[in-house]
């Protein structure tokens, strides 16, 4: 499979390298190579610069987002959630037509400083206005409710825990599934809320999730939900 992982911040870089580290040909989206290559600061969560990580995993390029995403067969977004829909536009609506949208972003309001705010919220998701933005894209909203590190090796938290999958096209969720069975994830922990309207749900639940951040001090942890399952 060719992946292209949109965003070059710590999620991008943990799919990538995990994607890349499964054999999967994987290539970073971002909007310029050479700007961020040069940078030599750490970003704005402390991370170090972007060439830091590349230089650790030189199979994984650094391209335009048009380029990456041209070039993939499923496109990962891992940009600030105010940037989503810029940054998939730069991507081109051309290059996203027909292909599986893998969604991982939130749409974190920071204008009025921390706690961070959703905009949208309640009535409508960033995983639905990408839907609409980019009709031919097969969205698929996904592992936005936990830390990085967890998304990619579900056995940092002990017991059961899941991961939530909102989409309308059937055939893409399915293909997700498979990605996240890759990542460790096991088949009863992957709950299908249904279409993508759903994704208001799974996006509403990170105002909790970054206050439980807060209160227990660490992001090793996730949601569990106790009870019988449809077909179990
Ligand atoms: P981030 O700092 O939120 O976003 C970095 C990416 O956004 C970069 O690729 C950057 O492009 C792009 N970007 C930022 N502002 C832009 C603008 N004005 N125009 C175009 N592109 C812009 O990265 P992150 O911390 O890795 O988070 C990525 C997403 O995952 C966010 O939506 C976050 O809410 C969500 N999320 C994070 C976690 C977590 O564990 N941190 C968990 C669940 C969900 P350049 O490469 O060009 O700089």
């Amino acid at each position: 499979m060719r992946y292209a992982v949109l965003g070059t911040g710590i999620v991008g870089r943990t799919l990538a390298a995990k994607l890349s580290g499964l054999g999967h040909e994987t290539v970073v989206g971002t909007r310029d190579p050479e700007v961020t290559l040069a940078r030599t600061e750490p970003d704005g969560y402390g991370n170090p610069p972007f060439a830091h990580w590349q230089a650790g995993h030189p199979a994984v390029r650094l391209t335009p987002f048009a380029e990456a995403s041209g070039r993939a067969d499923t496109v990962i977004n891992t940009t600030a959630g105010a940037a989503s829909l810029e940054v998939l536009s730069a991507a081109g609506a051309d290059n996203l037509a027909g292909k599986v949208l893998v969604d991982i972003a939130n749409p974190l309001d920071f204008s009025a400083g921390m706690p961070p705010s959703l905009d949208p919220v309640n009535t409508d998701s960033l995983g639905e206005r990408i839907q609409r933005a980019f009709p031919r894209a097969r969205v698929v909203k996904t592992l936005n409710t936990m830390n990085c590190a967890v998304m990619v090796d579900p056995s940092r938290v002990a017991g059961e825990h899941e991961v939530f999958v909102s989409g309308d096209d059937a055939d893409a969720k399915k293909q997700v599934e498979e990605m996240l069975l890759s990542f460790g994830w096991p088949p009863a922990s992957i709950v299908d809320l249904g279409d993508i309207t759903t994704a208001r749900g799974t996006e509403m639940l990170l105002p909790l999730w970054l206050r439980l951040w807060g209160a227990l001090g660490h992001g090793d942890f996730n949601f569990h939900i106790a009870g019988a399952r449809p077909g179990a």
